[in-house]
């Protein structure tokens, strides 16, 4: 699939629910998944308090998510989703049992009890069932009942663009994140879980099984709430960074120990590069946590999930083709990229991941230039063009719970490399990725609201350019002809009013600053010898080269 390629983190399979044969039923189900129904908005989530119970030997779960919430306005219906083919056992609010509606993956639940705006209530979904088995995890979701080597249980749970609501029931939309969230996870005694923030107690079972209690203490995606459990070993370390201390937790497979402390010894590198760029890692208070996973990776808050089998690069291949990629951790720096672009600040609707994966893949040629300079860090940005595909929009239709085109990655880190050179101040571009974290820390936001942010903190207005790469499949070409020392160009496949200024040679000493329209210019090239005009290959553009004769 195209994006595996890319990514740990992206789900590409359709959503094969019972409903997901017909068309129209696909629609209105991807409606009721990804859009704010009435039946969501008068909600808001403040706490889920989730228990989960694996049974390894018939591969299925039982549990039960205790939802506080705040009544924004009066309303007695209540959309909570859970998908097929797990089952519902009963709604339950202020210990009366509660009819519902069952529409697909979503639950439309007839309250008895007043719901007064400003009040907290709390309504528990005990639920249980076979969940579906993700296949190809973490491209799609669901849970992957594994063995480790020695045939010792693991079991990991990967939901992105699917949805949590694959494993349990939730609010499941990106837009509404509960203020904090209690992740108590049973297994069988033999295994341990290892899930988000910080774990608080652990219970011991009369039926040979264990609960483990996590606890993180800040907001959290939905889809980033995550089960671990297998027979981990564990290593801790500190980080002095510039939050104060931050606690990191290593939990590889326990055969895995020696291979870790070596592997994860880039842990600290990163954290500095990206606090400097970024700001300060966002989840102070819950911890830094790496868990082996049978699956590639996933950007789980606060337990990012790793499964690159301890080799640098991605999977031991350098995407890029540049060379630059090798000799890193491709899933420690992609997914804990995530921490801050995705986890901290969150898009609302799934149609802005570019927000999450652009800035992630341009956050890997950034810590190419922590390591070893600008030029190395430009050169892995501009060697992942190769997997720019121009298939179709990286922001597709919202409200339906879709995902754009996997260009998100390489070609969104492109077109994000290219505004960094429109600003040519990276101290001021540094202030901008740093400004984003701090103002929308913790926030839901919209990719226009981040695109809006670039604009304003920059002086720039960039919105044509977010539209062409972000809407349309083309790129800025810029057509030209060179007929003795005179230079015409102009672009050709833009947006109207596309406006990039670009660096050219024109002068012989370096680039100088061109601003092409759709009108054609002239000018002089001073260059000794004309042949050798170029455009700067840090921006995202093509070119195109008339012959003297070919007509305007
Ligand atoms: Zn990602």
């Amino acid at each position: 699939m195209k994006s595996s390629l890319w990514l740990g983190c992206l789900v590409l399979a359709p959503l094969t629910t019972a409903v997901a044969q017909d068309p129209s039923l696909a629609a209105h189900a991807d409606s009721l998944r990804g859009s704010i129904t009435p039946e969501r908005a008068w909600w808001d989530v403040a706490f889920y308090d989730l228990h989960v119970r694996f049974n390894t030997d018939k591969q299925t779960i039982r549990g039960v998510n205790h939802i506080s919430y705040r009544v924004l306005q009066p309303a007695r219906v209540m959309q909570i989703d859970l998908q097929v083919p797990l089952q519902v056992d009963s709604f339950v609010q202020l210990g009366k049992r509660l009819e519902y509606r069952r529409d697909g993956n979503a639950f439309f639940v007839y309250l008895e009890a007043p719901q007064q705006s400003g009040e907290q209530q709390t309504i528990s979904v005990y639920y249980y069932g076979h969940p579906r088995i993700a296949q190809r995890a973490p491209w799609d979701g669901g849970v992957v009942w594994a063995t480790d080597s020695l045939g010792t249980d693991w079991i990991a749970t990967a939901c992105q663009g699917t949805g949590a609501s694959i494993w349990w029931p939730n609010k499941d939309t990106q837009a509404d994140e509960p203020d904090s969230q209690s992740v108590a996870i049973t297994v069988p005694n033999g295994i341990k879980d290892v899930s988000n923030g910080r774990l608080r107690s652990v219970t011991s079972n009369s039926d040979s099984t264990t609960t483990y209690h996590w606890f993180v203490s800040q907001p959290i995606n939905n889809y980033d709430v995550a089960a671990n459990a297998g027979d981990y070993g564990h290593f801790s370390d500190t980080y002095q960074g510039e939050g104060g201390e931050l606690t990191l937790n290593y939990w590889p497979l326990a055969y895995h120990l020696e291979a870790a402390k070596r592997q994860f010894a880039q842990v600290k590198p990163m954290l500095a590069c990206f606090e400097k760029w970024f700001g300060p890692y966002p989840w102070y208070a819950d911890g830094y946590q790496l868990v082996e996973t049978p699956h590639l990776g996933m950007e789980h808050q606060s337990a990012v999930a790793y499964g690159n089998h301890y080799r640098n690069g991605y999977l031991g291949r350098d995407l890029s083709g540049s060379g630059e990629g090798l000799d890193w951790d491709f899933i420690i720096v992609h997914e804990s990229a995530h921490e801050w672009w995705g986890n901290s600040l969150t898009t609302a609707d799934l149609a802005d991941m570019w927000v999450h994966e652009s800035f992630a893949n341009y956050a890997e040629g950034l810590y190419v230039e922590c390591l070893r300079g600008r030029e190395a860090g430009a050169s892995y940005n501009i060697g992942n063009r190769k997997g720019i595909r121009n298939d179709s929009p990286i922001v597709p239709e919202y409200g339906l719970n879709r995902e754009g085109s996997g260009d998100m990655y390489p070609k969104g880190g492109n077109m994000l490399h290219t505004i960094r050179q429109v600003i040519n101040d990276d101290e001021r571009w540094r202030q901008i990725l740093r400004g984003l974290n701090e103002v929308y820390r913790h926030k839901i936001v919209t990719g226009r609201m981040v695109q809006e942010y670039i604009s304003r903190q920059s002086g720039v207005d960039f919105s044509k350019l977010f539209e062409q790469y972000l809407t349309t499949t083309k790129i800025p070409t810029l057509e030209y002809r060179i007929s003795g020392s005179t230079l015409s160009y102009h672009w050709i496949d833009v947006v109207p009013g596309f406006d990039l200024p670009i660096r050219a040679t024109i002068t012989g000493t370096g680039y100088t600053v061109i601003r092409p329209a759709e009108e054609w210019q002239t000018v002089t090239l001073a260059l000794p010898n004309p042949e050798e005009f170029r455009i700067d290959p840090n921006f995202y553009v093509l070119t195109k080269r008339l012959t003297p004769d070919e007509t305007k």
